[in-house]
């Protein structure tokens, strides 16, 4: 019995071990042991959305991860609780947590926690909440990030729930009920309109502004506003292929109020022309390919004696700097305004599952535009050369245009009988 019971025992500290050892408030951020502040709040953003209890309703373990993912961030944010953490580990630091704390803890509701970034009361789900306006900012992106994919980050300008006051507006965190409207928010307004007869009009309080709380003594972050106007960073992922003028949309995450749930952030990626400073370090043509959906344009220019006698080359330099070779061998005319299709060289085909094993990247066509540029000016000598020998074959092979174009003979005009070469 007595061995029974120590087996348990034994089996108990051991289980709690297990636990201890796999549990940390790292590991339910996603994070490591070196994460930033700035990561720390990130991830807090991204799953406490995705665990929110209203948007989980048929999911009772999401509250869990909820209330888990703000017990972690809490931890981890303060300077002083993290390096407690660090030093004692999860399960010794919950103990002292309990011990030290005793209810008048550190850790908030973890939908006060919420509404602090995200505004509203906390949830987000539930009808008659108000919710903020929608913002959409446009962000600039270069063709080359179209092509290869890249993450990069913007800054806007976000209203924010203020930090200093946690929102309250209040330096000493003394909020009181407003003393004209006794916290309604709105005064009811008699008018008369004859002996006897009254209107009421509802209007909102001026004393508190129609919120029901005044503030004594106003944050000075703030200045009793509640929220401050602040540069917020954004990351931004381009996947491969994506169009000009897509949108990503960022839940939640435009200017935040205490009054309101804070609205979506659209970002509308749009392909700005290129910088040869920023955008083209290694100088490829790519830089100024033209795009339309997955194809790429681009002009050519050849001389004359290229265009017409062939034996010539190029290599353009793809906008990841691999390269593409155009030519001719010799006695290959290409026309003016000739355009080649290069198949497989225009943009990647952005595919919403990405680039996976399941399928290969499938590329658009790059179109070649050639443009045939006379000379100005001739040497004499080789101008007499080229006479002679135009002279020599006009009259063997020459072509009538006349005859070709199929057009009636005209009457008067006896002038050209040939037009040649
Ligand atoms: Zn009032
Ligand atoms: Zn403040």
């Amino acid at each position: 019995m007595l061995l029974a019971r120590t087996a348990l025992l034994l089996l108990f500290a051991f289980g709690q071990c297990v636990l201890g050892a796999s549990k940390s408030y790292y590991n339910v951020l996603g994070l490591d042991k070196q994460a930033t502040d700035k990561q720390i709040k990130s991830a807090y953003r991204q799953l406490s959305k995705k665990y929110h209890p209203d948007k989980n309703p048929n999911d009772p373990s999401a509250k869990d991860k909820f209330v888990e993912v703000s017990e972690a961030y809490e931890a981890l944010i303060d300077e002083k609780s993290r390096q407690d953490y660090d030093r004692y580990g999860h399960e010794a630091y919950l103990q002292r947590q309990q011990q030290q704390g005793g209810g008048g803890g550190q850790h908030h509701d973890p939908f006060d926690l919420f509404s602090r970034f995200f505004g509203g009361g906390g949830h987000f789900g539930s009808q008659g909440q108000r919710r903020g306006q929608s913002i959409e900012i446009k962000v600039g992106i270069a063709l080359r990030d179209f092509y290869v994919g890249r993450t990069t980050e913007f800054q806007w300008d976000k209203q924010q729930i203020c930090e200093e006051c946690a929102g309250t507006g209040s330096a000493d965190g003394h909020v009181e009920t407003c003393h004209t409207c006794q916290g309604h928010g709105i005064r009811i307004v008699k008018h008369q309109l004859a002996p006897g007869m009254y209107q009421q009009v509802q209007m909102q309080c001026d004393a508190c502004g129609g919120r029901g709380k005044t503030i004594k003594h106003k944050c000075p972050a703030c200045g009793g506003a509640r929220v401050v106007r602040k540069p917020a960073t954004v990351s931004v992922t381009i996947q491969r292929g994506m169009a000009d003028g897509t949108k990503i949309a960022y839940e939640n995450e435009a200017d935040a109020s205490p009054d309101y749930v804070a609205g979506d952030l659209i970002v509308t990626l749009v392909e700005k022309d290129p910088d040869l400073d920023t955008d083209n370090p290694d100088r490829v043509d790519g830089t100024f390919f033209r795009r339309k959906n997955d194809d790429l344009f681009w002009r050519e220019v050849l001389s004359l004696r290229e265009a017409w006698m062939g034996d010539w080359s190029r290599n353009l330099t793809h906008l990841d700097g691999h390269v593409v070779r155009l030519g001719r061998p010799r006695g290959q005319v290409v026309q003016p305004g000739h355009v080649e299709t290069v198949p497989g060289e225009g943009m990647p085909k952005w595919h919403e599952d990405g680039d996976d094993v399941y399928h290969k990247t499938e590329f658009g066509n790059l179109f070649v535009e050639y443009v045939v540029v006379l000379p100005d000016q001739m040497d004499r000598g080789m101008e007499k050369d080229f006479h002679s020998v135009f002279q020599k074959w006009r009259g063997k092979v020459g072509v009538d245009l006349h005859k070709d174009s199929g057009r009636p003979d005209p009457v008067s005009h006896a002038g050209h009988d040939h037009e040649e070469l």
